[in-house]
């Protein structure tokens, strides 16, 4: 039994999402340590988890982000993130979004289309500044991972196709509105052989000199995210990130570069657990389920990806069967894991691991429920970083909006 867990599902509730600093700090570590003695930005990619005292923990050892939206930019400011170490992905950049990024004179915009390029300079010429920019180039290598979050191939809605790139670059040094930094890209997520990242890394570079030849000379190389962890304790291998830094700095040797590196899910994804009770064991003619209280809006990846995540009983180990088990949503697709051996009973404690990233990130409200706490252990002290979502919460903004319903039936 984990009586951490049992403490802590007793003081806050379920579910309850989990987080431990000092798993943080190890993963941010072995990035420091992979990559120590080259000039590398680590851009933490708020889209994993942007619980702001997650990210006021990442700012403070020194981080960066990668932001996709102007919500995200919000949350860096608020946890006291820095602008200047902030990039911004994403394909879709509104015009207020590009316009709050350049008030708050962000590192880089990470631009995903000439149209997108065109908007920020025009923007930027109305602000009366230089956009910072980098191009997003899909190097079309197949990251071999789950479709719904591969990347790098050419029929991607991301990024500038790698036929088109030196125009596009020849077009960005013509605008007068944007300083051309930097080279970007991001070939998909959760890779575990991390090879196709190498070799994206190969096709950037030999691009990179076909521009430098036109005299066009970038500053920084953006690689992205996408380094895998392990779900699986049984079935998944660890990626080897030193492996990988050595490889890329041995590319990136001697050319000054600034190295920007953007890990989401592998700073955060194992650092932390959804708690959840069981609430039913359901004996069925052909399948039985273990009905718990967290369900899809809690944790989407499993509906969303068909993700396996490991779950294990806290509260006690039980005779094993093979069920199901699903949250309260009335949707097929609600369930944290299918044909799963698993000891449990109504009132046990279960843990889903690999919950830190793409977890509560993803939470909604469906079925009208309250978003879960969030708790972050540090070291033998439990702090609350996220209270628990009320009714009230929830109900609030429509009930500003009643009383104009009612007055339409005068
Ligand atoms: C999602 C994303 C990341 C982070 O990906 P991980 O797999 O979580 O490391 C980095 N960069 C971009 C552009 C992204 O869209």
């Amino acid at each position: 039994m984990n009586t951490v867990y049992t403490d802590l599902a007793a003081r806050f509730g379920t579910p309850l999402y989990v987080y431990d600093r000092q798993a943080l700090d190890a993963a941010i570590d072995n990035y420091f340590n992979a990559f120590s003695g080259s000039r590398a930005l680590i851009c933490y990619a708020v889209k994993a988890n942007g619980n702001l005292s997650i990210l006021k923990h990442f700012a403070a050892r020194g981080c960066g982000f990668d932001i996709v939206s102007g919500g995200e930019l919000a949350r860096v400011l608020a946890a006291g993130g820095d602008p200047a170490k902030t990039v911004f992905s994403g394909v879709g950049k509104s015009a207020d979004e590009i316009r709050f990024a350049l008030q708050n004179k962000i590192k880089c915009f990470n631009v995903e289309s000439l149209p997108e390029l065109e908007r920020i300079n025009a923007l930027a010429a109305e602000t009366g500044c230089r956009a910072p920019v980098s191009l997003r180039i899909n190097p079309d290598v197949d990251a071999q991972t789950h479709p719904y979050i591969s990347t790098g191939l050419k029929d991607n809605k991301f990024g500038i196709a790698m036929a088109d790139a030196e125009a596009a670059y020849r077009r960005a040094a013509e605008l007068p509105h944007v300083d051309v930094l930097g080279m970007d890209c991001h070939i998909g997520s959760q890779l575990i052989d991390l090879s196709p990242m190498v070799e994206a890394c190969e096709r950037l570079l030999a691009l990179l000199d076909r521009l430098a030849a036109q005299g066009i000379v970038l500053q920084h190389l953006d690689l992205g995210g996408g380094i895998g962890i392990v779900y699986d304790p049984k079935q998944d291998a660890e990626p080897d990130i030193a492996a990988y830094a050595a490889a890329v700095r041995r590319l990136l040797d001697g050319r000054g570069l600034e190295l920007i590196l953007e890990p989401g899910r592998s700073l955060v994804g194992n650092a932390g657990v959804l708690l959840t009770r069981v609430e039913y064991v359901k004996r069925g003619e052909n399948k039985d389920f273990v009905i718990t209280d967290a369900a899809m809006n809690d944790l989407l990846r499993p509906a969303l990806y068909d993700a396996y995540h490991h779950i294990s009983n806290v509260s006690a180990e039980r005779e094993a069967f093979v069920a199901d088990i699903v949250g309260p949503v009335c949707e097929t697709g609600d369930f944290l894991a299918q044909n799963r051996l698993i000891g449990a009973q109504a009132g046990d404690l279960l843990a889903v691991h690999g919950a830190g990233a793409y977890a509560a990130s993803m939470a909604s409200n469906y079925n009208s429920r309250p978003r879960a706490a969030e708790v972050l252990l540090c070291g033998g002290e439990a702090k609350l970083i996220r209270r628990r979502e009320t009714l009230d919460n929830i109900l609030a903004d429509e009930k500003a909006c009643l009383s104009g319903i009612s007055a339409c039936h005068h």
